[in-house]
C-alpha cells in the first residue's frame, strides 16, 4: 500500500514507523522540518540545557527503514479530485492514503505589538533569539531587564517560568551581576494559574512559584507591546523579554483549503468515527477535532490508531471506532517539584516529578529505539555550554 504522511512531529513519526513494520507498505513522508521535534523539551534547551534533547534528526530515525521515503518540502494545498498535494516547490506528490499531521501554529489573538516584540520558545530560531536577546543584555549592558515577563499560565509557561528563574540567577552569577534585582512575572488573563486542571492543583503551582520569588499575576489581560513593555490591564509594565506561551491555533493550511475540510468552531478538523475526513484522508494530532487534541499524547495514541484503522480497512475490515482517552498531565515546577493530574488521582511534589522523568522517556522511546531513546533521556540536563560561548571566549 503506497501511504503518504504530511508533517514529521509525534503524530507522523510515530504512523510511520507502525505502518513500516509491514514491508508491504511504502511510506512516503512529507514535511517542512528535517529534524523530529520534542516540544516538551523545549522549556529546557531554551534555559540553558542541550539541544540535542529536543532536535532529532529525521535521517537518525528512517534511514535504517528500507521503505519510509523522507521529502522536505511545505505543502501548501490539496487537490482532492485529482488526488494530489502541491508543493511550496512547485512539485506535485500524487497520494493513494493520506495521513495529515501538521500541528499547531503560535497566534497572538491579534494584540498589537506581540508578534513583533515577544519572544517565543516554539521552534530553534526562536529559542536563539532570546538566548541572544538575554546573552547581549547580560555582557553588553551588564544590566538585567527591570522585568522578565511570561505571558500565559498554562502547563508551558508554569514550567518556563520556573526553569527561567533558575537560568537568569545562573547567569547572573556567571556575569556577576549578583547586586542586580531579578524580577519574573508570569501574566494571566484567567482567574488561576493551570486553568484545566482543578484548583487545588493550582492553587500549590502557585504557592510553589511565589515560594520561587516569582510574581503570579492572574485575571490580567495583556492588550499591547512594544520595544518598551507591555500594557496590562490598563497598566504599563516595563519590559524588554515578554516570553509569549498563550496562543495556540490551528495549522494555517486547513483554513487555507478551506473548501477541501469541514472546520470545527476551533479551526481544527472535524473528523468520523476513524479519524477520517473521507475515506483515505486521515487527520490526527493538534490537526484533529478530538476532546483531547493538544498533547502529544493524544498525537501518538491517533498515530497508533490509524496505523491499525489502515490495516483493517486494507483487509476489508472495519476497526472499532476511535475513542478519546484523557491522558495524564504533569507539569514541572522546579527541578524536582511537579504536579500531576489524572482524573482524580492529584499529586504534588517529589513523586510527581519522578512520574514527569519517566513521562518524558515513554515519550522518547515512543519514536526513538531503545537505546537512542536511552541516551538523549540521560543526557537532558547536560548543559549547553554554547550558551555561555561569548563570555567563554574572553
Ligand atoms: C512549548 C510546547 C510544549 C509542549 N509540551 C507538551 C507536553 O509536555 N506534553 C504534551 O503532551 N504535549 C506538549 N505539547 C503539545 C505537543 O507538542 C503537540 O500536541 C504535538 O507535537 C502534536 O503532534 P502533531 O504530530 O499533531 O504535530 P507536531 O508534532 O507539531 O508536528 C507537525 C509536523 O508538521 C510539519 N509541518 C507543518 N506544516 C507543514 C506543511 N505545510 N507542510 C509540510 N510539513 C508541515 C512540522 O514541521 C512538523 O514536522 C507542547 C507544545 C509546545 C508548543
Amino acid at each position: 500500500m503506497n501511504i503518504t504522511i504530511v508533517g514529521s512531529g509525534f503524530g507522523g513519526v510515530k504512523a510511520a514507523l507502525l505502518l513500516a513494520k509491514n514491508k508491504k507498505n511504502n511510506i512516503t513522508i512529507i514535511t517542512n522540518n528535517s529534524d523530529f521535534q520534542y516540544y516538551p523539551g523545549l522549556y529546557r534547551v531554551a534555559t540553558g540545557y542541550t539541544r540535542k534533547q529536543v532536535w532529532v534528526p529525521l535521517t537518525e530515525i528512517f534511514d535504517h527503514i528500507n521503505n519510509v521515503t523522507v521529502v522536505t518540502d511545505t505543502i501548501l494545498a490539496i487537490d482532492k479530485t485529482q488526488r494530489r498535494l502541491l508543493g511550496e516547490s512547485g512539485l506535485g506528490y500524487d497520494y493513494e492514503t493520506l495521513i495529515m499531521a501538521l500541528g499547531a501554529v503560535t497566534t497572538y489573538f491579534g494584540i498589537p505589538g506581540l508578534d513583533q516584540f515577544a519572544y517565543g520558545i516554539k521552534s530553534a530560531s526562536e529559542i536563539k533569539r532570546l538566548h541572544d536577546k538575554l546573552h547581549s543584555e547580560f555582557m553588553v549592558g551588564g544590566k538585567l531587564d527591570a522585568h522578565y515577563v511570561i505571558v500565559g499560565a498554562g502547563p508551558t509557561g508554569i514550567e518556563l517560568s520556573a526553569a527561567l528563574m533558575n537560568y537568569l540567577k545562573d547567569l547572573r552569577k556567571h556575569y556577576k551581576l549578583t547586586d542586580q534585582k531579578l524580577e519574573i512575572d508570569l501574566i494571566e488573563a484567567a482567574p488561576r494559574v493551570l486553568p484545566k486542571m482543578s484548583e487545588a492543583t493550582s492553587a500549590k503551582a502557585t504557592k510553589r512559584l511565589q515560594k520561587l520569588g516569582i510574581n503570579v499575576q492572574v485575571g490580567k489581560a495583556v492588550e499591547s507591546a512594544t520595544a518598551e513593555g507591555l500594557m496590562v490591564s490598563g497598566q504599563p509594565l516595563e519590559s524588554s523579554t515578554v516570553i509569549w506561551t498563550s496562543g495556540v491555533a490551528n495549522n494555517p493550511f486547513y483554513k487555507a483549503n478551506e473548501a477541501s475540510f469541514s472546520l470545527a468552531k476551533n479551526g481544527k478538523v472535524v473528523v468520523d468515527d476513524y479519524l477520517r475526513l473521507e475515506k483515505d484522508i486521515y487527520v490526527i494530532g493538534d490537526n484533529a477535532a478530538t476532546a483531547y487534541s493538544g498533547l502529544a499524547q493524544t498525537a501518538v495514541r491517533d498515530a497508533v490508531y490509524v496505523a491499525h484503522a489502515i490495516t483493517e480497512f486494507s483487509k476489508h475490515r472495519t476497526p472499532a471506532p476511535y475513542s478519546a482517552k484523557l491522558p495524564p498531565v504533569v507539569v514541572p515546577v522546579d527541578e524536582a517539584w511537579a504536579v500531576f493530574e489524572w482524573r482524580s488521582i492529584r499529586l504534588s511534589g517529589g513523586l510527581a516529578s519522578l512520574i514527569r522523568l519517566a513521562a518524558d522517556f515513554v515519550g522518547y522511546s515512543d519514536i526513538l529505539p531503545f537505546g537512542h531513546a536511552l541516551k538523549i533521556w540521560r543526557n537532558r540536563r547536560m548543559k549547553d555550554t554554547a550558551y555561555y560561548g561569548p563570555t567563554e571566549a574572553n
